[in-house]
């Protein structure tokens, strides 16, 4: 068996435990005699799964009881439009733009009421984090929406936005379960599970409850009201049963690690080792501003495009996979999720270290 370094920003490297423990469980989930991939979602032991996996986010997130935690469906992306939709009272919105997917989420909500970009970071490639201490929220704004960690561009929220005392919504897509958070800042808290929790197809909404009502914009389909998943804990419908029994998994994983802040310690000591490194390289620079910088996902470049292809296919060639840059900006990106190893990150840097030394 082979298992490379995986930097891709998602679907991404998930714990080899979790990996492992799932094989094992494949044929014959705890004497049931099948597989969870296999089961009713209306069973015993599926209900089990999901309670147990919902009982573990609570306790390592810290949530309050008046907040729902949701297992849903159609990505990161179906929420640009679901919240909207189910929030927009006043048919108005503040969206802070640092980046392509807080573009996106702005630009859906546009279509439901007045979405109002009140800050952004385009003006130079999304490379920083917006001044959001004393932004022109609207009087009338049902909410505020930031996305928390630019997936794309490498930059990340130090501070929340003083949001006036407006409802927070955020997209935690690439940086969920990262480090400790403090739930009560928000009145949302979503994220696809791909990128730092399990596999493609489960989207975790964590939401306070009384932002969940039947007042949703007319002509909301049954599916896209977070009062439906509410009402029937996340089972209304057949859900991602064993996406959610993996995220479960990792869950557990997290826990027996020392939760989120061993997590945040354990990203903060693998960030640091490739951040120093970039800042003393004379061929690599990172394009971000420091302050700003992101602790799971790192953009780099050599400047040019050229030696960058050569170094991605190398790198390649090394077991070090997937650390193209994003398309839209090019370069290269290392994704360094909970699940990736410090030594992955050690080996990444020793080999970014011998390519400048070949290339000088
Ligand atoms: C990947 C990503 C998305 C899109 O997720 P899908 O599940 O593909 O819809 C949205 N927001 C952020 C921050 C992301 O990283």
């Amino acid at each position: 068996m082979k298992r490379v370094y995986n930097f891709s920003a998602g679907p991404a490297v998930l714990p080899e435990e979790v990996l492992k423990e799932a094989a094992d469980e494949m044929m014959d989930y705890r004497g049931c005699g099948m597989s969870v991939m296999e089961m009713s979602h209306r069973s015993k032991t599926y209900d089990n799964i999901i309670k147990e996996a919902e009982a573990d986010l609570r306790e390592i997130m810290g949530i309050p009881d008046n907040y729902k935690v949701l297992f849903l469906q159609g990505g990161a992306s179906q929420q640009f439009a679901m919240i909207p939709m189910n929030l927009m009272k006043n048919k108005v919105a503040d969206y802070i733009i640092t980046g392509q997917w807080a573009k996106k989420a702005w630009k859906e909500a546009s279509i439901y009421g007045k979405a109002n970009a009140v800050a952004s970071s385009e003006d130079k490639t999304f490379s920083y984090i917006p001044d959001c201490s004393d932004l022109p929220i609207s009087e009338d704004a049902d909410y505020v929406y930031i996305c928390e960690n630019n997936t794309i561009y490498g930059t990340k929220y130090k501070q929340l936005p003083n949001t006036k005392g407006k409802t927070l919504v955020a997209d935690v897509s690439s940086c969920f379960l990262s480090e400790p958070v403090d739930v009560t800042k928000y009145g949302i808290i979503y994220g696809g599970v791909q990128k730092n929790i399990g596999p493609a197809g489960v989207v975790i909404v964590i939401i306070r409850e009384d932002l969940i009502t039947e007042d949703t914009l007319p002509g909301t389909p049954t599916m896209l009201k977070f009062k439906t998943h509410s009402d029937a804990d996340s089972l209304y419908n057949t859900p991602p049963a064993y996406g959610i029994y993996i995220c479960g998994k990792v869950f557990k994983w997290i826990k027996k690690m020392g939760g989120l802040e061993a997590m945040k310690e354990r990203n903060e000591k693998k960030a640091k080792i490739l951040y120093d490194f970039l800042d003393q390289s004379k061929l690599f620079h990172g394009t971000v501003v420091k302050e700003d910088r992101s602790l799971m996902n790192v953009p780099f470049v050599t400047g040019s495009d050229e030696l960058d292809a050569k170094f991605v296919k190398e790198a390649k060639e090394a077991g070090f996979e997937s650390l193209k840059g994003h398309r839209s900006v090019g370069g290269m990106r290392a994704s360094i999720y909970n699940a990736m190893p410090i030594e992955g990150v050690e080996a990444l840097v020793a080999f970014m270290k011998k390519f400048e030394e070949e290339n000088a």
